[in-house]
């Protein structure tokens, strides 16, 4: 698997004037080096993790915890969540607890003032055809598990009405607006 980063978060955030040092949380949705790639350019954020994953991480030798050897060797603060987390405690951002990708696997649910609720899969599904046809990729850390989250992303995806977006599908991606752009 190969991916190209032509421009990271912190390039990104320059652009629409944040400063790194201003983002006090960072969340990831689960281990795998394409979802933690970037959190070292953020050291002074809490990260917000799946307890299953930190635990994961923190078996000897991981090499997956490298990137995140900041906050698993307590230079940063780390928050390992259980269950759901309501990040600001007002229901806009509520991490969603979805093991079996990975055993701390979540997704996210963020409303928004004009385009209501939006559901971030993490890898629940990776592409539209998996949330279709429940398919299970087998390097899922448990299957039975994976398939009890993914009908869950489902049901809440349907009972809200939210606008979905499986995250590594092009034509998902596409129905947000494109940086600077921003949902709102
Ligand atoms: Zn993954």
């Amino acid at each position: 698997m190969g991916a190209t980063l032509s421009r990271t978060i912190k390039d990104q955030l320059a652009q629409v004037k944040v400063s790194p040092e201003s983002i006090s949380i960072i969340g990831i949705s689960h281990y795998h080096w394409d979802h933690t790639g970037q959190a070292a350019g953020f050291p002074q954020a809490k990260l917000l993790l799946g307890k299953g994953d930190v635990e994961a991480l923190r078996q000897p030798g991981n090499e997956r915890a490298k990137p995140l050897e900041h906050w698993l060797t307590g230079g940063g603060t780390l928050e390992e969540v259980t269950g759901d987390k309501d990040v600001f405690g007002d229901g806009s951002v509520i991490m969603l607890d979805l093991p079996g990708h990975t055993p701390g696997h979540h997704g996210l649910l963020v409303t928004l003032s004009k385009t209501g609720p939006v559901l971030l899969s993490g890898d629940v599904a990776h592409f539209r055809e998996n949330f279709e046809s429940d398919g299970v990729p087998t390097f899922n850390d448990d299957r039975a598990k994976s398939l009890a989250s993914l009908a869950r992303f489902k049901a809440i995806s349907k009972n809200l009405k939210a606008l979905t977006i499986i995250q590594h599908e092009p034509g998902d991606i596409a129905k947000l607006p494109a940086f600077p752009a921003s949902a709102d």
